[in-house]
């Protein structure tokens, strides 16, 4: 498999087309960015592991009943990719209040909630990825009823199996983002990444946060975070 032209250049990530029109080629970048572009800069290694994490996470899930586009880690920061059309919602999962939620209803970060909360943005840089709800989503026509039933289940499965697998390894999963996509004949699969950059982990024992929020926050330390969560995960 070969890259041929890039089809989309993204803030973590390039994107690749191939010779096989039905695969795609994601290279992970350093380059990161917090509330909406605003702030920038690199986080070394930052590449890697979060192809890495990716990956390992992925197989997971497809394990356990997931489908996802991963196919084959190619490098260090390649994956070759199922093609898909991206479903333009950013799907976000919450156990415990932080970030946005937080802000926006006036708690603690670090507040538990009785249930688990489902949320989804509209993916649109433009318009800073505006929440909107079943209502929204069914008359813009983001997708289907059905892809949304679907899309909501594989979402509190992820949430389930990625909950109890990092709890073993000393892990908090407080939220993360998902985005989900269409193969050519409409399966929906679990797509993009699901690294320090689109998850927060938190330290179980010390709650130290393990995650993106350690740059967006100037917090220190970013990069032994993300290697953090590397070593945890793959034992090394
Ligand atoms: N998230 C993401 N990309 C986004 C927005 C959020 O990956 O464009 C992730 C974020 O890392 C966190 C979860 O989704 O794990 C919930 O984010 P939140 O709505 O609290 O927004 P934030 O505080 O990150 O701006």
């Amino acid at each position: 498999m070969e890259k041929t032209n890039l089809l989309y250049e993204g803030k973590a990530k390039k994107v690749y087309e191939t010779n096989d029109p039905a695969l795609l080629i994601v290279d992970y970048k350093d380059d990161a960015t917090a509330f909406n572009g605003l702030k920038k800069g690199t986080i070394a290694g930052k590449g890697e592991i979060n192809n890495r994490v990716t990956n390992h996470l992925m197989k997971l899930l497809e394990k356990n009943g997931v489908p996802t586009h991963f196919v084959e880690e190619l490098s260090p920061r390649e994956t070759a990719v199922k093609r898909v059309s991206i479903v333009p919602l950013e799907v976000i999962v919450r156990n415990i209040a932080a970030g946005s939620l937080a802000k926006r209803l006036g708690l603690a970060e670090g507040t538990k909630m009785k249930k688990t909360v489902l949320e989804f943005c509209y993916k649109d840089d433009e318009l800073g990825d505006p929440m909107v709800n079943e209502y929204h989503i069914l008359a813009m026509e983001y997708c289907t009823e059905e892809e949304l039933k679907l899309i909501s289940q594989y979402a509190l499965k992820v949430n389930e199996v990625l909950s109890a697998y990092l709890k073993d390894l000393g892990i908090e999963l407080i939220d993360f983002k998902l985005e989900f996509g269409r193969l050519a004949d409409g399966t929906i699969v679990l797509a993009d990444e699901i690294s320090p950059d689109t998850c927060r982990f938190w330290d179980s024992a010390t709650g130290e946060k393990l995650d993106k929020d350690r740059f967006r926050r100037d917090l220190g330390h970013v990069e032994d975070a993300y290697h953090e969560i590397l070593r945890r995960l793959m034992g090394e």
